[in-house]
């Protein structure tokens, strides 16, 4: 299963150097280049993580962060900002319109992708966990391999996706639609 990643930035080197690592890093990748439109997908087809950078046209990171927060089913999708302005005043700002972490341009991708992870982690630990664990069952995400009781089980990669699947999503009803869209 591959996490939805929608980034919104309207400089388009750093848009297309940001899609290529995150993309090579597993995530799916979704972008905008306005305020306006990543609204729109953000409505239509909600992310698991956004990249939001602070000075868009249409519609300011800032404002949009709002938005999101307000809309009780988006609000709370993790949300990190990328910002040119790097002062004390400014930071407090943004995270006051809801966004859980920031960074500061220009910035190391590795140091991105860490607070990335450390955001995921804080909402949902089973995202970024490399074993899912439930009661007897043991999911190892990194080599691929299952476990019953300690003793390994044999699955397809079909059966391995709808399984991992399952686990980092208890409790929740699908339809086949949603299922096969992931
Ligand atoms: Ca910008």
């Amino acid at each position: 299963m591959k996490l939805k990643m929608l980034i919104v930035e309207d400089e388009e080197a750093l848009l297309d150097l940001l899609k290529f690592n995150f993309n090579k890093e597993g995530y799916k990748i979704d972008t905008a280049t306005d305020g306006e439109t990543a609204l729109e997908k953000i409505l239509y087809k909600p992310p698991d993580i956004i990249i939001l950078d602070w000075m868009l046209p249409k519609l300011s990171g800032i404002e949009l962060c709002r938005r999101i927060r307000k809309n009780k089913e988006h609000k709370n999708i993790p949300i990190i900002m990328l910002t040119a302005k790097g002062e004390e005043e400014d930071k407090i700002k943004g995270l006051e319109s809801g966004v859980d972490d920031y960074i500061t341009k220009p910035f190391s991708f590795n140091e991105l992708s860490a607070r990335i992870k450390a955001v995921l982690r804080r909402s949902d630990p089973n995202i970024v966990a490399n074993d899912l664990i439930f009661e007897d069952l043991k999911l190892d995400r990194i080599e691929k391999r299952v476990f019953r009781a300690d003793k390994e089980i044999q699955l397809g990669p079909t059966e391995f996706r709808l399984l991992e699947f399952f686990l980092t999503n208890p409790k929740r009803v699908y339809s086949r639609d949603q299922i096969l869209e992931t």
